[in-house]
This record gives C-alpha cells, structure tokens and sequence, in this order.
C-alpha cells in the first residue's frame, strides 16, 4: 500500500459524513501532497458541481482544493453525453438545475415525451413528481432508445437516516417498465479510466477508498486497481462474508488507513 500515489476518495461515509470531516482524513491528504501524489474525489452525488464542492470543501473542511479533483456522476453523465449525443433529443428525469447544466453545456434536452428522443437519462430529483414518472415511463414504453442514470445508490444519508437515491427511483422505473439503465458513474470502470488519464498514474499506483462495497468497491474492482473499505459509512464488517466485492485492505476507520500508511 505504500507504493500508492493516486487515491480516489469516495467522500460522503468515507472521509466525511455531512459537513463534519472524520479525524484522519485531512491528515492523509496532507500524506499524499507530501509523497507527490494525488487524490481525486469521486462521488455519485450529481447534485454538486465540482465548484461546489470546492467551496464546501474550503467552508466545512478548511480544505483546499481544485474543481478537476472532484469526478461526479452528474460530470461523468455530462461527458458521455456530449461525446455520443451532441446534437441529439435526449429525454432526461432531473433537477431543474440538472437540465440547466445539460442545456448550458449544448446538449439538446427535452422532458416531455416527443418525437424523435434519441436516449433517456436519469438522475437523482428531489424534484421529483408523478407527471415525471409517467413521462419518462411512457418514453420507455413507446420507443425503443437507449436508458442511462448517473447512479445505482439506492438511498442517500439525511440527518434522520436516508431518502430515495437515483437507484431506487430507477428501481420503480425498471420495475414498470421492465427496463434497466446503464450507470455512468460508480461503479463504472469510467470513472477509474479517467482518474488515471487526468493525473498520469499506473493501475499498480491507484488506491480506491470508499464505504460502499457496490458503489465503491465494485469501481475500483472494474477498472482493475486495488481498493480499501473504511467501516464508517454504509459497509459492516460482516458484510464481507457474503459480497462479490471483495476490497483489498479493510480499516475501521480513515484515521486507521493513515496510521498504517505512515
Ligand atoms: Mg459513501
């Protein structure tokens, strides 16, 4: 583990849970500047644009940080999109600000059932309504176009304990509709893909470090690096006896990880 030089963080469970940072986590990014490697953020949060995250990496964590160092779900959708649609009718079930995004980056977005719809989208929307649901149900179910989400996370962590994710609103889609969407963010070998031709680092250099074994885990697992789960998120310790996902190392903690790696 000493050899490793590109840390890809999953953030929320993992080096942080809401606005409080775990004990460790500035600590191992302080590790990693001083060895000349390099961490990225990825994160199936695409409600969050990489300056946003910036600023409340700087406001909540008193961390300093750049936009490319954050890999979104919501910046994974937005590239395969303009690398395969540009100039298509993409169908999409979003935020509004989520479209905004789509629309400002010139990709031509449509949330009503039309004609000529060359692939639908899904996303995480706490906007959600059952007009949407009816919508994209009916485009699903009247033509026969490619279906892609920007994340399989079935529930997101809230004070009191979770709401719905985009996984489980696909899951009603797909239970409906009999059709199941391809993921753009974790766990595709994408994201690790990109890491990798963004900072120049070896799969052999590459550590991915999350809390979720089908999210986090199974990224790392399918872009072919190793990978450490920390157990103060979603994963239990128990879990690991019954999981395809099998991590590489395990810690209870981020403060763990860095004590061994020191
Ligand atoms: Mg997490």
């Amino acid at each position: 583990m000493k050899h490793k030089k590109l840390f890809l963080f999953d953030i929320d469970g993992t080096l942080a849970v809401g606005d409080t940072l775990y004990p460790g986590s500035a600590e191992l990014l302080a590790y990693i500047e001083r060895i000349g490697g390099k961490a990225y953020f990825i994160t199936n949060n695409s409600t969050k644009s990489g300056a946003d995250y910036v600023q409340k990496f700087q406001d909540a964590f008193h961390l300093k940080t750049t936009e490319d160092q954050f890999v979104t779900s919501g910046y994974m959708t937005l590239r395969f999109l303009k690398e395969h649609y540009m100039g298509r009718k993409i169908f999409v079930l979003g935020t509004a600000s989520f479209v905004c995004e789509l629309r400002k980056n010139g990709l031509t977005v449509t949330e009503d059932a039309e004609d000529g719809i060359q692939c639908v989208v899904a996303a995480y929307d706490s906007e959600l309504t059952y007009e949407k649901l009816i919508r994209i149900c009916k485009v699903l179910l009247t033509t026969d176009v490619p279906f892609y989400a920007t994340n399989p996370d079935l529930r997101c962590p809230i004070d009191f304990g979770f709401i719905p994710d985009c996984g489980a609103i696909c899951s009603m889609i797909t239970q409906t509709t009999g059709k199941e969407p391809v993921y753009l963010g974790k766990p595709s070998k994408e994201v690790v893909e990109l890491c990798l031709s963004l900072s120049g680092f070896s799969r052999e250099e590459t550590l991915v470090v999350g809390d979720r074994l089908y999210t986090d885990i199974a990224c790392g697992i399918n872009g072919g690096v190793d990978t450490c789960v920390l157990f103060t998120g979603e994963a239990r310790p128990e879990d690991l006896t019954d999981t395809p996902y099998q991590p590489d190392y395990a810690f209870d903690t981020v403060k763990d990880l860095v004590d061994a790696l020191l």
